[in-house]
């Protein structure tokens, strides 16, 4: 399985060189497929899925997440999936400082929210104030990590792609959309239905 993975990502790669071309690809995030969907490394679906990109040619590709741990050595794909699952067991457990820094770089977090969590994520007794603001946090991850979020984020980027050469096209309203999901987590219905219309009418044709 790894070394399929390896060969068939040196094929979407800039260089041929392995190890060259391993350095090309970098982690960005996991997400949790129902259905189980289609990756690189072997050819059966899977539903714990990493994405991973590349910043040569800005190709995004999935993996399991096995492969991301043992070829990419991208081990916080693996931290990731057990906060959540541990998080879903029971919200008001808290995730690992890995995985809140990985928040933090990904907007999800602000600064004031990543130095009240780190406080409190040890502690055994807070107060109800502070485990009510702890939960939000922790159903931030557990949504950012549902299929739902990780598609319409996917379109997001693609409009925004296609949106670049097109410059006349005003990216605002997308852009505030956007930064929503990044703040929450989530996005509500309507800003899913509100990406759908845009990605079909503009970008898919
Ligand atoms: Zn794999």
């Amino acid at each position: 399985m790894h070394v399929e993975l390896k060969e068939r990502l040196l094929a979407h790669s800039q260089s041929d060189c392995w190890e060259n071309a391993k350095e090309e690809w970098y982690f960005d995030n996991v997400f949790y497929a129902e259905e189980g969907v289609p990756c690189l490394c072997t050819d059966y679906p899977i539903k714990h899925v990493c994405v991973i990109g590349n910043c040569e040619n800005a190709d995004t590709k999935f993996i399991c997440r096995s492969c991301a741990n043992e070829v990419l050595e991208a081990d916080i794909a693996e931290e990731i999936f057990s906060s959540v699952e541990k998080l879903k067991e029971d919200i008001t457990k808290s995730m690992t400082s890995r995985v809140l820094e990985y928040m933090m770089f990904k907007g999800l977090v602000s600064g004031f929210e990543f130095e009240f969590y780190s406080n409190v994520m040890d502690k055994q007794d807070i107060l109800e104030g502070q485990m009510n603001s702890k939960k939000i946090i922790n159903q931030k991850l557990i949504d950012f990590t549902t299929y739902e979020t990780f598609s319409t984020f996917s379109k997001i980027r693609s409009i925004l792609l296609w949106a670049s050469g097109n410059k006349r096209y005003r990216t605002n309203f997308v852009e505030s959309i956007k930064r929503a999901g990044e703040r929450n987590g989530l996005f509500s219905k309507k800003q899913i239905q509100n990406i759908d219309e845009i990605y079909m009418k503009d970008v898919v044709e």
